[in-house]
């Protein structure tokens, strides 16, 4: 099958001829149609220290995936050939103490699709079948497709209620302009969101933000101002990874406001302390998706008018691969899509 491998330890991805993929009796065979590229797939290709230390060679990578159910272990009820699904990607050990109380995302034990163990940038993906979700006839395929990222986003942006607040998500990446939608489907107040890339900030407007303002430019202090807020912001969604974002994000929050952290830092980074303890805040880290919450979330929200369309901005087919990670690279982008209906 043809299949995009990680297949050197060197920069750069190769499309290449590979075995398919054969399953064990709790494993379901999935022919891909539709793939995300996601920042982690760019690391992977650029081969930084990250994914140097990571990522086995030679190994099929991705993770972001929608296609059709081809064939069932033999242990496997519950899905059928046919069926149109994706994979959670992270594939939990069910036997640690989190996992074995319900609580998989905790799993002390995650393994990668894509990461740690062969990807979905391929015609067929192998997957248990704890780990697939049917979508709904009528689900589009491309949204199907990036259900991965935007369960981060949702995940993160649920972490806390919304209900009437006023919410500052810092990074307009593809998650952080997700995130817009989703907070305000969930009815909070203003969403002011910050970027330093112009191309970003205007998808943001696109997406539903109150205002989306290069912080440079426009202080997220000045941005309350405008608004005429108070007392700061009561939910913050910190999706770039930047410490400057993080610093400005703490000195504008409400007294005992919320803040949820989905953005990967580069390393270890400073903040202001005294202002998490005199103002109360509470601060929460995010990885991954609730298996399977925040799946049934995402299709409900859906389902109930939840539009998150504009953040699909590029569509090249699976052979063009190096376009879409150009794209991605250079920033003016939302979420790429590779399309394997012609592999
Ligand atoms: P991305 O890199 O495309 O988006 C980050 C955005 O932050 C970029 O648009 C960038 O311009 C912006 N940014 C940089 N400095 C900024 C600053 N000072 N203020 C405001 N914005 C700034 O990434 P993405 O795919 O949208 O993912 C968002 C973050 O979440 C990344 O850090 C990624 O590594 C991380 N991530 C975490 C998980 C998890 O499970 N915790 C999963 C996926 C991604
Ligand atoms: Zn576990």
């Amino acid at each position: 099958m043809k299949a995009l491998v990680k297949s050197k330890s060197a920069p750069g991805l190769w499309l290449e001829d590979i075995a398919e993929p054969t399953i064990g009796i709790n494993d379901v065979l999935i022919r891909v149609s539709h793939t995300g590229i996601c920042g982690t797939d760019l690391h992977i290709y650029e081969w930084d220290e990250w994914a140097r230390a990571t990522i086995p060679v030679p190994m099929a990578i991705g993770h972001e995936f929608v296609g059709e159910i081809v064939e069932v272990g033999s242990n496997v009820n519950d899905f059928h050939p046919g069926e149109v699904v994706s994979g959670e990607g992270h594939v939990v050990c069910g036997r640690c103490r989190n996992c074995l109380a319900g609580r998989r995302h905790l799993c002390a034990h995650t393994q990668g699709v894509g990461v740690n163990r062969p990807g979905a940038f391929a015609e067929y993906i192998a997957l248990p079948m704890s780990n697939i979700w049917k979508h709904n006839p009528g689900m589009n395929r491309e949204i199907a497709a990036i259900f991965d990222p935007f369960g981060n986003a949702v995940h993160t942006a649920l972490s806390f209620p919304v209900l009437g607040e006023d919410v500052l998500i810092t990074g307009a990446g593809p998650i952080g302009l997700m995130a817009i939608p989703v907070v305000r489907h969930a009815g909070s107040r203003f969403v002011v969101v910050t970027d330093l890339n112009p191309y970003r900030l205007e998808l943001a407007r696109k997406m539903g933000a109150t205002l989306a303002v290069d912080p440079r430019e426009t202080p997220v202090a000045e941005t309350q101002k405008l608004l005429g807020m108070q007392e700061g912001f009561d939910v913050g969604l910190e999706m770039s990874g930047n410490p400057s974002a993080l610093r400005e994000m703490i000195t504008n929050m409400s007294h005992g406001a919320k803040i949820a952290m989905l953005g990967i830092p580069a390393g270890e980074m400073a903040i202001n302390w005294h202002d998490v303890i005199f103002n109360m805040l509470t601060i929460k880290g995010v990885y991954g998706r609730e298996m399977y919450e925040t799946w049934y979330k995402m299709t409900v929200m859906l389902e109930s008018g939840l539009d998150i369309t504009p953040v699909i901005t590029h569509r090249f087919c699976y052979s063009e691969f190096e376009k879409g990670f150009e794209v991605m690279r250079s920033g003016n982008s939302g979420k790429v899509i590779l399309d394997w209906t012609q592999a």
